[in-house]
């Protein structure tokens, strides 16, 4: 292992995507870190495939482009999410968003999530004189002091520093040993991922279907495939991952409705237990917590590594300000502007996504009746569409600009 050079002024647990990408922007702002990181070296260097293709706002994307990382993705990698159509039950009307108006030609873009993982382990390459990437080491024990901040190795090394960030997944266990607790929700359900390939273009248009006892999406992909989204209990969804091929297309052509042609299984399939967490703080003295282990979203409205991405610049610009001003990185008041900034953005989301996902998925025929009537309701009333078009493109109109007002005030 190479040493600390210079001495590490950051130490941060986990190199997910998040962990990588906040080392990154602390590199470029002058500040030396060091990351932990428990799987091998080979799982950072050469991720393998997940089945996660992850849809980036614009303002996801505007972070990856400042750290240099989105110029170092493929093109064919990068899909265009143009629009996005919502179904309801057995119905034929959907809910419509596309970017019109908003200046933008798109809603965002979706990209894997082994590639993303991958351009940021190069990001963090390319900074080597500040950055230390430690692999095969797993974290053991925080302990937070006065002055400094201790991690303590699985083989009992010892590492100090003025500040730790936590990037390590959303059952964090730096956040708990550091006695900060999460909101967390089972969701008993389950999310089931893999790679279609049809014979009808998608034309960059998302759709996510709520039928009754499951949700189904299908997001656009490039060479004519989709990324099948499938969420539904978690005891059906191991049930579906034994069926062969066959029977899991049968059923897959059923539900799609001819939608996109002919289908053909392009990829393995994966399985994701549904778990959202909101910490109950994101820092404290010597401590913060990003990415997942700070906000681990359901993905219905893929919003979990944009938050990370956000979490990152956030961050990164204060502490870039405290290290040219010579200030301690680790200072509590400092570390809870970043807090406080980062729960204005996420909190009115994340609440917003599991109000979403529990009308969705009760299929009781008040609330089926419900649902219809929300859809219809946002169809017809234009502020609403364009507040929920604006949180991917970045682009605010003034009722979301009002509801944040009003979050802020409470
Ligand atoms: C099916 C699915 C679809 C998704 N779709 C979207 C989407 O469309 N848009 C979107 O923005 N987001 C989406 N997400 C969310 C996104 O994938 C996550 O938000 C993101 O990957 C989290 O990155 P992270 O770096 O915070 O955590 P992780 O990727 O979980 O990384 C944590 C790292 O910490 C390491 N670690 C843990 N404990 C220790 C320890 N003690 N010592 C050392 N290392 C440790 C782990 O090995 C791991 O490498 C989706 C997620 C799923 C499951």
């Amino acid at each position: 292992m190479t040493p600390t050079r210079p001495q590490a002024e950051v130490l941060i647990v986990g190199a997910g995507p998040a962990g990588l990408s906040m080392a990154c922007a602390l590199a470029d702002a002058g500040i030396a870190s060091c990351v932990l990181e428990a799987a091998p070296l080979a799982a950072l260097a050469d991720p393998a495939e997940d089945g996660r293709e992850i849809a980036l706002t614009h303002a996801g994307m505007a972070v990856l482009q400042a750290l240099g990382q989105w110029q170092d993705l493929p093109l064919e990698e990068i899909a265009p999410l143009k629009r996005a159509h919502v179904f309801n039950g057995e119905g034929r009307d959907y809910l419509g968003f596309d970017a019109e108006g908003t200046g933008r030609e798109q809603l965002g873009s979706l990209v894997a999530n082994h590639w993303l993982r991958r351009v940021a382990y190069q990001g963090a390459l390319k900074r080597a004189d500040l950055i230390t990437l430690r692999a095969d080491t797993r974290v053991s024990q925080l302990s937070l002091g006065a002055d400094l901040a201790h991690l303590t190795l699985a083989d009992g090394e010892r590492l100090s520093a003025p500040l730790v960030i936590a990037a390590d997944s959303r059952f964090s266990a730096t956040r708990r040993q550091a006695g900060i607790g999460a909101q967390m929700r089972d969701f008993g359900r389950s999310v089931l991922v893999c790679r279609l390939r049809h014979s009808q273009p998608n034309q960059g248009i998302a759709l996510e279907c709520f039928h009754y006892g499951h949700t189904l999406a299908l997001l656009p992909l490039n060479g004519n495939c989709s990324s099948l989204v499938l969420t539904l209990p978690a005891d059906r969804a191991n049930a579906m991952m034994q069926w062969d091929e066959a029977q899991f297309m049968d059923w897959v052509r059923t539900e799609v409705r001819g939608r996109l042609g002919d289908l053909t299984l392009a990829s393995p399939r994966h399985l994701y237990p549904l778990v959202a967490t909101y910490a109950h703080r994101f820092a404290c003295a010597r401590l913060a917590l990003i990415g997942d282990a700070a906000v681990g979203m359901h993905p219905v409205t893929a919003h979990g590594y944009n938050f990370g991405l956000y979490g990152v610049q956030t961050l990164a610009q204060l502490l870039a300000q405290a290290h040219r001003g010579g200030q301690d990185l680790g200072d509590a008041a400092l570390l809870e502007r970043y807090a406080s900034a980062h729960r204005r953005k996420t909190w009115p989301i994340y609440q917003g996504t599991n109000a979403v996902e529990k009308l969705f998925t009760d299929d009781r025929p008040a609330a089926r009746l419900l649902r219809r009537g929300v859809l219809q309701v946002a169809q017809h009333l234009p502020p609403l569409k364009s507040a929920i078009t604006a949180q991917l493109t970045g682009r605010q109109p003034a009722l979301l600009r009002q509801l944040q007002s009003l979050v802020q005030m409470r």
